[in-house]
């Protein structure tokens, strides 16, 4: 057998699984689905999330794939941000708030930091009037180090923030500076300074594994000062380049390499093993936690299948089992809710075997699978219903098989996203991830 994870070099394309079925099966003739879910959500039972996505950044980082302006005037700014409170507006007017309260929000981006403060405090404010995040278990804001300040840091947590994530991905400055990011390693020091004395329940530290420079030195050094720091959390992803980065470009060009696969797990591995030595626990193939409690509401809860209202510019949502994501266009998003209309622009109902295989998927990130959960929630036996995939995996010693359920081993955990394809369905095997 060929798994598909025998590729080592990292070639342009998309590596990590958001979502399934693939975004490339949403259709706009479809809409009329997401309608319908939106005004069946008052009903719904599953945990309901609310993601607002700020979509502006100071600099694009050569590897950004995501929906981000660099150019857009104050105006503009101010725009967007009243748009997105219309949003959510329109949702409340809906219904899809009336009896459902938040179980987490998330800020992202983009740099959600961005902001000012004062159009911080405007946002959250209107953002309030509408829905209410005081009881949520979880609300977390991305911030770039170098757009804070600690004025700003302090209004992050009296707008009822509990997480604060801090996009460091790497402390090398040279690194940093070839991949394009705004900000520097000082200003990491000096941000988490201040996020410590704000007093967030969580402080989350971002890193990235094969960014374009890293040498094994550099990035062994920025495991150091991440212990150094002590952070509730890390977050680590492996570099992916997909087609709409500036750097995949120069990698058809054949003029840049990065760092393959069998690097960028190893560095992984080594970040694992020194934060373990810490204290710290491995709860996903991204994340790394200490103590017992969970640190990821919003990556547990939609994992396993709860609902999520995204708000913003190409935001994706799932709400009464229909997936749909938001127009990709500034201009059309700020028009549609001008319009006093949802900006949506495409949208999918997946079968019920396909929000099995979805679950599936995204909980095999966790590490583990449970036989239970699944025979509880969709009737299926798992064990038996993915009795090839499972056994091809045992046998490249990726995964264990258990009494009822599966775990995969840390080899299998470093490498899951070139994984999950062997649980698709045949249709979907080979889609790309945008
Ligand atoms: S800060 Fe994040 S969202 Fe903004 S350009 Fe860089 S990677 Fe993209």
């Amino acid at each position: 057998m060929k798994l598909p994870s025998s590729q080592e070099e990292t070639q342009v394309g998309s590596y990590f699984v958001a979502n399934y079925p693939p975004f490339g099966s949403w259709k706009g003739e479809l809409l009329p689905e997401a309608e319908a879910a939106v005004d069946r959500a008052r009903e719904g039972a599953a945990p309901l999330g609310l993601y607002l996505h700020i979509p502006f950044c100071r600099k694009r980082c050569r590897f950004c794939y995501f929906r981000v302006y660099t150019d857009k005037s104050s105006r503009d700014v101010e725009r967007y941000v009243a748009a997105l409170a219309r949003e959510v507006e329109i949702y409340r007017s809906r219904g899809t708030f009336a009896s459902r309260p938040l179980e987490f929000a998330y800020f992202g981006g983009g740099t959600p930091s961005f902001l000012s403060e004062r159009q911080l405090l405007g946002l959250a404010e209107r953002l309030r009037r509408a829905v209410s995040w005081d009881g949520a278990r979880e609300v977390t804001f991305e911030c770039e180090p170098g757009t804070l300040t600690e004025g700003k840091v302090r209004a992050i947590r009296e707008i009822a923030v509990t997480r604060l994530s801090l996009g460091v991905e790497s402390f090398d400055d040279a690194v940093l500076e070839e991949n394009g990011r705004a900000h520097r390693s000082g200003e990491v020091y000096r941000a988490y300074r201040w996020a410590r004395d704000a007093g967030f329940a969580q402080v989350n530290v971002d890193l990235i594994a094969g960014m374009v420079g890293e040498t094994r030195e550099t990035w062994q050094h920025g495991v150091e000062e991440t212990l150094a720091l002590a952070p509730d959390s890390v977050t680590i992803y492996p570099m992916e380049l997909p087609w709409n980065t500036i750097y995949a470009r120069s990698v058809l060009e054949g003029t840049l390499q990065v760092p393959d696969w069998r690097t960028k797990r190893e560095w992984i591995d080594h970040a694992f093993t020194e934060l373990e030595r810490a204290g710290y626990r491995i709860s996903s193939a991204y994340t790394v936690v200490r103590g017992p409690e969970c640190r990821f509401v919003y990556r547990d809860a939609l994992w396993h299948g709860a609902d999520m209202v995204g708000t913003g510019v190409a935001s994706f949502s799932h709400l009464s089992g229909v997936h749909f994501q938001n127009v990709d266009g500034f201009e059309e998003y700020c028009a549609a809710l001008e319009a006093g209309r949802l900006p949506l622009g495409r949208a999918l109902a997946p079968t019920r075997r396909q929000l099995f295989i979805r679950e599936l998927v995204l909980q095999l990130k966790l590490g583990r699978i449970e036989g239970p959960y699944f025979r509880a929630k969709f009737g299926v036996d798992v064990l038996e219903a993915l009795a090839e995939p499972l056994r091809e995996l045992a046998e490249e010693g990726l995964l264990e098989l258990e009494e009822d359920g599966a775990r995969l081993t840390r080899e299998g955990l470093l490498r899951v996203d070139a994984l999950l394809p062997l649980f698709f369905e045949p249709e979907h095997r080979g889609a790309r991830y945008t």
